[in-house]
């Protein structure tokens, strides 16, 4: 049915340019879920220590009987353990809830720059270590502002590989995009279609409608024609089926655009802002 392109990151691994999120599923749900986004044809998962379902991914991939090598595994270091030790520890018990002996990428959760007397920079030295072992064949950041980027390029020898941020048709967040583009860091959107807030827009809806295809099926392709690397979120089967089935179809300049236009800077940010973000879980 569909053909999920690559895209090649800065330290020559590949990833599959649509992925499946795991955000947000409620215990005992993600196993499923998973198994099901499998068995239609999704090959990289995207999860997280904060989560609380690495577990459970870890799971029904091993039941999944697909080669290990054929799945692209993302976890992410929660806001806990950015001390060197803690993260060290936080990385061992991820590879160990997920039943694998590497991840093919790992990411700083949050920057928390008010935080750790806004110490990110000693944490991503060990996420460096991550890399150089080979127990995660890629590492990035999530969520982080050019100003925290340029100091890990200042400070640091290996520049994030990707930079999972908030992206959809009412936050471009143009500026940090931009800022990837020009550093050879790949853009991961995360929550793609604004947990479901943009799929009423009459403009989205409006081109669903003149290219046959669902509101949310016209915002995934968006992304994907503007080089971001997705991984929508369901635990409805139709969904998992739908948002996998985007390639048969290509939105032309004129509608790309006019989704564009829909970006409300700021106001249409539904997640916090990382500068100053810093809740720790206790
Ligand atoms: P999404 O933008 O993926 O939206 C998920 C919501 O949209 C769910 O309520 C889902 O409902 C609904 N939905 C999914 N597909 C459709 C469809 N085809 N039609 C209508 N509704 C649909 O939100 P997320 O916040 O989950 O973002 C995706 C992933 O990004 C996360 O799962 C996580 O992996 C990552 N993420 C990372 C963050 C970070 O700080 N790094 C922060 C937030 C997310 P239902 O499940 O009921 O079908």
């Amino acid at each position: 049915m569909s053909s999920v392109p690559n895209i090649t990151l800065n330290d020559g691994n590949a990833i599959p340019q649509l992925g499946f999120g795991v955000y947000q599923i409620k215990p005992g749900d993600t196993a499923e879920a998973v198994s099901r986004a499998l068995e239609v044809g999704y090959r990289h998962i995207d999860t997280a220590e904060m989560y609380g379902n690495e577990k459970e991914v870890g799971e029904a991939i091993k039941n999944s009987g697909i080669d290990r090598s054929e799945i692209f595994v993302t976890s992410k270091l929660n806001n806990s353990f950015h001390e060197p030790d803690d993260a060290r520890a936080a990385f061992d018990r991820t590879l160990e809830d997920l039943g694998t002996d590497y991840v093919d990428l790992f990411l700083i959760h949050w920057p928390l720059p008010t935080q750790y007397n806004g110490d990110y920079v000693s944490t991503w030295k060990v996420m460096e270590e991550f890399k150089q072992s080979g127990r995660s064949k890629s590492v990035g950041v999530s969520n982080f502002q050019p100003e925290h980027l340029d100091r890990l390029a200042s400070e640091c020898d290996v520049v994030p590989a990707v930079n999972q941020i908030e992206v959809h048709p009412y936050l471009g967040n143009e500026v940090v995009r931009t800022y990837g583009r020009d550093h050879g860091i790949a853009t991961e959107a995360w929550s793609p279609i604004a947990q479901g807030g943009v799929l009423e827009d009459e403009i989205i809806t409006g081109i669903a409608e003149k290219v046959n295809k669902s509101a949310a099926q016209v915002v995934l392709r968006w992304h994907i024609q503007n080089s971001n690397i997705i991984f929508p979120k369901s635990v409805t089967p139709e969904r998992i089926e739908q948002n996998f089935d985007i390639f048969d179809f290509e939105l032309d300049g004129n509608d790309m655009d006019a989704i564009s236009a829909l970006d409300k800077g700021e106001d249409g940010r539904t997640g916090p802002h990382p500068d100053t973000f810093d809740f720790i879980p206790g």
